[in-house]
């Protein structure tokens, strides 16, 4: 993919955005083939990166540096440094050169029991070292069942917005409904649409640049539906679970993006 995309940390008005989540795959030759596709495949206008293992940022940083497709982690720290055995700093994965980080994805606020607050901490450690959080707000089927869905997005979102206060610019949101990641349903364009424009409301409530603010959709995005999502007004792109491992699917999912 070309270069020319913008430097670490800054955000071009509501450019589309691809975001791949490896999450826990991957192996030294897999991730080498799979970014050796990627640099290869013809850049499109949309914005494009991989959030990748921490243990593999020194590897894919020296496979990427060059090219116009950034890289970030998966999560991080609230904390600065100290005694958080296991723990990796916002400070440590600006040290990689990373340009995102995701927060608050919905594996990590239901196996490790992560708060909206604690969310919230790390999107502002995070912005501290010039990364870019990605916060992932998502209603379980049941609280979508209940009628529950802008309660919930709400007020994950909310608290974010409630502790960067001016700050909240230099985040991304990703909308994931829980019950569409990793099964195969997907939220319709128009389901999406609606918790999207929702969002960018309360953000524009909240005081915040919400018409240049970008919010992903994420939850079996998929090549053949990429394109349809993608064109909805209030969605900027996507954050990419399993179709990211596959060359094919996410170049396709980036082309989709423009
Ligand atoms: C994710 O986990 O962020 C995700 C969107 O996964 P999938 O695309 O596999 O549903």
């Amino acid at each position: 993919m070309v270069a020319g995309a913008p430097a670490a940390g800054q955000q071009s008005p509501r450019r589309k955005l691809v975001v791949g989540n490896w999450k826990m795959n991957g192996d030294g030759a897999s991730n080498a083939a799979l970014l050796a596709a990627l640099k290869a495949a013809p850049g499109g206008e949309a914005e494009v990166s991989v959030c990748v293992p921490a243990p593999y940022l020194h590897d894919v940083s020296k496979a990427l540096h060059g090219s116009s497709i950034h890289w970030g982690a998966q999560d991080c720290s609230s904390h600065e440094s100290g005694a958080f055995t296991g723990e990796v700093s916002a400070a440590m994965l600006a040290e990689f050169g990373c340009c995102h980080v995701i927060v608050g994805h919905s594996e990590r606020r239901a196996m490790h029991g992560e708060s909206d607050r604690l969310v919230a901490e790390k999107a502002a450690a995070a912005l501290a070292h010039g990364l870019v959080p990605i916060v992932c707000v998502g209603e379980t089927l049941a609280e979508r069942d209940g009628g529950k869905t802008e309660a919930v997005v709400g007020r994950q979102l909310g608290a974010a917005v409630d502790l960067l206060a001016k700050r909240i610019d230099g985040i991304v949101v990703a909308y994931e409904p829980v019950w569409a990641i990793g099964t195969g349903k997907t939220a319709s364009p128009a389901e999406a649409q609606s918790v999207h424009a929702f969002l960018r409301k309360l953000l524009a409530d909240a005081g915040a640049a919400s018409r240049t603010l970008r919010i992903l959709y994420g939850g079996s995005v998929k090549a053949d539906n990429a394109t349809q999502l993608f064109a909805e007004a209030d969605i900027d792109g996507g954050l990419i679970g399993g179709a990211s491992l596959k060359a094919a699917d996410f170049i396709a999912i980036c082309q989709a993006a423009g």
